[in-house]
């Protein structure tokens, strides 16, 4: 099973490559040695990480190209705009008419969006969001793998079920032959072209070896890696990109810095949007977002969580829902609601139309199972698939009962490919 579609290099100028897809045209940056005009190649993240002989990728490309047409169809079906709405009242109406034309709207708009309650405005905002990832990345869904490698953790953040305040739960923390392990299944034998390595802040892992364990990887498997190890440090994170890690996964949980002492025991905000920066000046693709339904979190607070996000200038957006876990401070709150995930899934397309990659996470998959479609019909594009190995899937419990916890990855990937097939959707990562 393939996660991404071959492309054929039609030119090459520099570091960049321009690929064609069945007539469209993608750039890349290409770190690959020896490329040519005419090779195929996998590309991810914008990344050539790949090439591939001749006849493999001829023999792919005529598995899908009927494919791959017939699934455009579906997803153009499934994405059209009506915005002649009678129930919807007239204000949110003409703000969604101004967003689907693609002009950029003020925070007020945006505000009112977010504050939308009525059943058919909300309805129309999701499809207004659908139809605006059809337009800016027609049909494609990017499939990440994340390994969970450690849940191991120094920090104290009220909200989470492995802080380091948690007494009751057990520790664990993969050596680097089990990452490596981990990475190449998921790569060679079940496909993934692209890999989140994730772990609590753990203090137990030296920056040397977690820089050695993804050189060791890129040395043997092609494969976009990203790290979400917390705060490393700003040297740190050079450290990593030169071992080749290529892009940051760190969530800034909230943009309010008074809500995020609050909920972090006394850490600065500051010091996370630093490491974004830092992480977008070297090169990595950031991926960031934030906790939706914190206490004592308003709507304008959620609307700053997008626009922040948009600044950091995020490759993928991603915000999943507070879930209250027992042994938490923050126990006795309630989750927040799918419908308010949604919305903030919606507006985050409208901010960023034509760049955004739009995560589904596992958290919205916990509340409601039946979410990760909602949510991919309301301009989400991308979904991620646990690949930690089974055994210590449940250790990793930041919230109660994540879903596809016990779930091998093969279910994992049939269930997945299941839902975007039905959606219209390619799981590829042909956007640039
Ligand atoms: S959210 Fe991350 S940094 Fe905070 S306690 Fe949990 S694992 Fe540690």
């Amino acid at each position: 099973m393939c996660y991404a579609i071959p492309g054929r290099i039609e030119s090459i100028e520099n570091k960049t490559v321009v690929v064609d897809y069945f007539g469209e045209k993608k750039k890349a940056y290409n770190e690959l040695d020896g490329l040519a005009i005419g090779d195929y190649i996998y590309a991810q993240g914008g990344y050539a990480i790949q090439k591939i002989p001749e006849d493999e990728a001829k023999s792919i490309l005529a598995v899908w190209r009927e494919t791959f047409f017939e699934l455009q169809e579906v997803d153009l079906k499934l994405s059209r705009l009506d915005l002649n709405q009678q129930s919807v009242p007239a204000g949110f109406l003409k703000v969604l008419d101004k967003a689907a034309e693609g002009r950029k709207l003020t925070k007020d708009e945006l505000l009112l969006l977010m504050k939308g309650k009525s059943q058919p405005a909300l309805k129309l905002l999701f499809k207004t969001a659908n139809f605006l990832r059809q337009k800016h990345h027609k049909n494609s869904c990017c499939v990440h793998g994340i390994i969970e490698i450690s849940n191991d953790c120094r920090a104290n953040c009220g909200y989470c079920g492995i802080a380091a305040g948690n007494q009751n739960i057990n520790r664990y923390r993969l050596s680097g032959e089990q990452i490596l392990e981990a990475a190449r299944q998921a790569i060679e034998i079940h496909g993934f072209k692209a890999l989140v390595l994730q772990s609590a802040e753990d203090s137990g892992y030296d920056i040397k070896e977690l820089a050695e364990i993804i050189r060791k990887i890129k040395a043997n498997w092609p494969a976009l890696i990203f790290i979400s190890f917390g705060e490393v440090g700003l040297d740190n994170l050079r450290i990593l990109y030169d071992a080749g890690a290529r892009g940051l996964l760190l969530r800034f949980e909230t943009s309010n810095p008074q809500l995020y002492r609050e909920v972090t025991a006394g850490k600065e905000l500051t010091s996370r949007i630093a490491h974004l920066k830092r992480a977008y000046q070297l090169g990595y693709l950031v991926i960031t977002g934030g906790l939706i339904g914190l206490p004592g979190q308003t709507e304008e607070d959620l609307l700053n969580d997008i626009l922040l996000t948009k600044e950091l200038h995020a490759e993928m957006y991603s915000f999943g829902p507070f879930i209250p876990h027992p042994q938490t401070p923050l126990a006795g709150y309630p989750s927040a609601s799918v419908e308010t995930v949604l919305k903030v899934s919606a507006i985050s397309r409208i901010v960023d139309a034509a760049n955004a990659k739009i995560l589904v996470t596992t958290a919205l998959e916990t509340l409601d199972p039946a979410a990760r479609r909602e949510a991919l019909l309301s301009g989400a594009n991308s979904v991620m698939l646990n690949v930690t190995p089974l055994e210590y899937r449940p250790f990793y419990n930041i919230y109660p009962a994540r879903a596809h916890e016990t779930e091998s990855i093969e279910t994992q990937i049939s269930d997945t490919i299941g839902l975007l097939m039905s959606l219209g959707r390619s799981p590829t990562d042909l956007s640039v």
